[in-house]
């Protein structure tokens, strides 16, 4: 039988032992991390002036957290350990919330994130023989070059069409016979909405796996994709503070990511108090970097919203998963006075068959009150039908919708195509509020 992992050793550790080097390795970044201008106030403020004052992994809540602000306060240079020269490239994040933040990178770096991203895709089961498809935008987005290089090391034939031009990226995919495709959840709905519109249908295709991420889904978005094209989904999880993609993957059990405890530690913390919470708890991911030499960065809060999963992988793999994100601490609306995540909205809506593709959340005001919209395309025939029918489908969303959230929502039902799509991130709440 094939073997299943990329690096047997170093993904089946036993616990003690990545423990050990994690220590090791975290007073590595805290070194580095006291040269950079930043680190060395925060650091000594906390009363850690040299790496040997963290004695044991316990001593890693003696370190303040960092946040994004810091690193946007650190901009250009307060971030940076290394010598300029020993400096190959840097990353900006996507800016979704705000001025973007810079990472810089060593070649060792590099080396490592790659190595990150092969072992991740190995776990998936591609292979050399495979063809990758790389339909995330190339430059500052890490989710370009960051897969990129681990598919290439890897040995898979790569096509980096990048994101955009549906049309081409399906000539593409029937041209070269892709296997594996890398995008967002909403550009595979996109790519469904247009394979026929172009003139292509499903027998063009050779598609066996995406990996999908870089925006929260459901599973039921996953299974979505899936059912129509016959593929199978994976997720996967990174940030560009954090390299990028190949910081949490899912492997061939599908069932949540494993975070690679050999180049982060991993919290879980309370978003207010702060404070860790137990496995299997819900709360914000807070990592620390611990093969960075360029920019390392310790107890970064995340603002993703996941949990660690108790129970261990049956793939054998011993690092840990983390629960698929259900949202950033920054994207919760409050609804009059109740708190909702899009994701639980999108978590409803993609459970109901006649639901296709693509929706949009509203918020307007009226009077004093907020009043949320749902917006859902739903298959075309169903247009054709009975009015009635409508009618009842729109109140049997609405009435899961409000049993999910409590909120009643107004539902209305658009034909396919008709809402805006997107080829990187979703921008899925307008929030009208502020501006009425
Ligand atoms: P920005 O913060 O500007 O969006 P990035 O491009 O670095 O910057 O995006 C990283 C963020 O994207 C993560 O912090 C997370 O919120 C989101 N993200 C990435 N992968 C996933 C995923 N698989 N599921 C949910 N959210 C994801
Ligand atoms: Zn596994």
């Amino acid at each position: 039988m094939a073997t299943l992992f990329r690096d047997k050793a170093v993904e089946s550790i036993e616990r003690g032992a990545l423990e050990k080097y994690q220590l090791t390795y975290l007073r590595k970044s805290v070194e580095s991390a006291l040269k950079t201008p930043f680190y060395q106030k925060r650091l000594k403020k906390a009363g850690i002036s040299c790496a040997d004052k963290i004695k044991s992994l316990e001593d890693l809540d003696r370190i303040p957290f960092t946040v994004k602000d810091d690193l946007r306060e650190s901009y250009p240079r307060g971030l940076l350990a290394v010598d300029i020269k020993d400096v190959v490239r840097i990353h900006t994040s996507s800016g979704t919330t705000g001025i973007p933040t810079v990472i810089y990178h060593t070649q060792h770096d590099l080396d490592c994130w790659t190595e990150l991203v092969t072992r991740s895709i190995y776990a998936c089961g591609v292979r050399d023989e495979d063809v990758f498809q790389n339909m995330m935008t190339y430059g500052m987005f890490t989710g370009g070059l960051g897969l990129h290089y681990g598919a290439e090391r890897l040995g898979s034939l790569v096509i980096p069409s990048s994101s955009g031009n549906t049309q081409r990226q399906l000539q593409l995919m029937k041209d070269f016979q892709t296997t594996v495709v890398h995008a967002t959840p909403s550009y595979m709905f996109h790519l469904a909405t247009k394979i026929g519109e172009f003139g292509f249908t499903l027998k063009d295709l050779f598609l066996k796996k995406a990996f999908l991420g870089a925006e929260p889904y459901s599973e039921n978005t996953r299974r979505k994709i899936e059912d129509f094209f016959k593929i199978d989904v994976y997720n996967s999880y990174g940030l560009s503070e954090m390299n990028g993609p190949g910081v949490a993957f899912e492997c061939v059990e599908k069932n949540n990511m494993h975070l690679w405890e050999d180049a982060y530690i991993m919290e879980i913390i309370h978003p207010q108090t702060g404070k860790r919470v137990p496995d299997g708890e819900e709360g914000e991911l807070v990592l620390t970097t611990l093969c960075r030499q360029a920019t390392p960065l310790l107890r970064y809060r995340t603002r993703d919203l996941t949990m660690i999963m108790p129970d261990p992988c049956p793939c054998g793999r011993t690092h840990r998963r983390i629960f698929r994100i259900t949202g950033r601490t920054d994207d919760m609306m409050i609804i009059n006075g109740v708190n909702v995540f899009p994701s639980q909205i999108e978590q409803v809506i993609m459970r109901v068959p006649e639901v296709g593709n693509n929706y949009q959340i509203c918020l307007t005001r009226e009077g004093a009150l907020d009043r949320l919209t749902v917006k859902v395309e739903i298959y075309s025939k169903l247009f054709a039908g009975d009015l009635s029918e409508l009618e009842k489908l729109k109140a049997k969303i609405r009435d899961m919708l409000k049993a999910s959230i409590i909120i009643n929502p107004v539902v209305e039902l658009h034909e396919p195509g008709s809402l805006p799509s997107f080829e990187l991130k979703s921008k899925r709440v307008v929030d009208l509020r502020e501006k009425l």
